[in-house]
């Protein structure tokens, strides 16, 4: 169990979702007041599962409430623009504001106050500043070559608005104002969404990524990351089943980058393939052209899905890229560098009326035992 053992919700999440007024709702909602199907189930099980930054567990004070307790920070990035200028106090005229550490970080971690729930008032304890000081100097000299292992890095993060905020709590304030004006913005809901998943809280994403799936059901980033949720969380058939929604979604999904698709629905067949723990088993699974028309459109109205002699390699994910181009449908296109292999060619547009079976990469050969391989979970 970790030291912030008791985790905080915002009734203003609530409030935003059920459309019910904010004084409604309690100051310290439980898990149980959260709204949608899986919120509830990830809470009891939120510290199952990869993290997305190591623990970086730091002395708080609450400005609010005045009591102090342990908290993970996350990620901290700290702005070496302002950094410079800490101890740097003889030039500034007397009266002006001089900066603190705290002005000069901004921390991924999701936390509330474990007393009052109040969420962004914070101090930090002398013991944090050394350890956020000490933090500084130890990423100057390591290169960040894997974000996901460090606790302290330089730099800052801005929203796609440009818009900088201290704390995950402050991000959630921000997109819960802009979602409470324009309740019907899937793709805010899916970014807030992110903000809790990369603030160590899956069962506040799951709740944003329900409800940016309610708006809009062809949230492709949303299936998939809500399925990260259920399958960190042991819920594997969920999972599957919003895993394979993605692959649906992914060729009507204009959101996202191209190369980054790709390598979102690699990582889909891959968590699949974790899934079904079997070769032919997954590649039954994979939705069909049919399962990508929308609905009421025709087979033969359809040619997005091309089938086409592929292998594939569990533990590379490179040889997953055929595969994610089909379901990528047109989009494959704004690819910079194609997946085809010299030799590879594609066979067949499949256009033919109420053609089932035709999967993309229906025509797949076992050209090679290694296909075969069964993965572990
Ligand atoms: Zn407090």
């Amino acid at each position: 169990m970790t030291a912030n053992s008791k985790y905080g919700i915002n009734p203003r999440l609530i409030s935003v979702i059920t459309n019910r007024d904010l004084s409604d709702i309690p100051d310290s909602p439980t898990a149980s007041m959260l709204p949608g199907s899986y919120g509830r189930i990830i809470a009891e099980k939120v510290n199952q599962g990869p993290r997305e930054h190591p623990e970086n567990i730091q002395r708080l004070v609450c400005n609010r409430c005045g009591r102090s307790g342990n908290y993970d920070l996350g990620l901290v990035a700290i702005d070496s623009d302002k950094a410079q200028k800490l101890g740097h106090d003889d030039s500034v005229p007397a009266g002006t504001e001089t900066l603190s550490i705290l002005d000069c970080i901004q921390a991924t971690g999701y936390f509330r106050c474990r007393q009052c729930n109040a969420a962004g008032h914070w101090k930090l304890s002398e013991s944090a500043e050394r350890a956020i000081y000490l933090g500084g100097i130890g990423a100057a000299f390591f290169s960040p070559k894997d974000i996901s292992k460090q606790k302290f890095t330089y730099g800052g993060f801005v929203l796609a608005d440009g818009s900088r905020h201290r704390w995950a709590t402050d991000v959630e304030e921000y997109y819960l104002q802009k979602l409470a004006g324009q309740p019907d913005d899937a793709f805010t809901w899916n970014r807030l969404g992110n903000t809790y998943l990369a603030g160590g809280r899956p069962d506040l994403a799951a709740v944003a990524y329900e409800q940016s799936l309610i708006i809009d059901p062809a949230q492709m980033e949303s299936h998939y990351s809500l399925a990260k949720a259920l399958f960190n969380a042991g819920e594997k058939a969920a999972a599957a089943q919003h895993f394979r929604q993605a692959l649906i979604c992914a060729h009507r999904y204009s959101r996202m980058q191209a190369e980054r698709m790709r390598d979102m629905l690699v990582s889909t067949f891959e968590y699949l393939l974790q899934i079904h723990c079997d070769m032919e088993k997954f590649l039954a699974s994979l939705p069909t052209e049919l399962d990508m028309l929308p609905p009421g459109e025709a087979a033969y109205a359809s040619g997005t899905v091309v089938s086409r002699e592929i292998n594939i390699y569990p533990g590379n994910p490179k040889s997953f890229y055929p595969m994610a181009e089909m379901y990528m449908g047109k989009r494959r296109e704004e690819l910079l560098t194609g997946s085809q292999m010299p030799g590879e060619s594609i066979s067949a547009i499949s256009q033919t009326a109420g053609k089932t079976s035709s999967r993309p990469g229906g025509n797949r050969k076992k050209k090679s035992g290694k296909k075969n391989k069964k993965r572990k979970l």
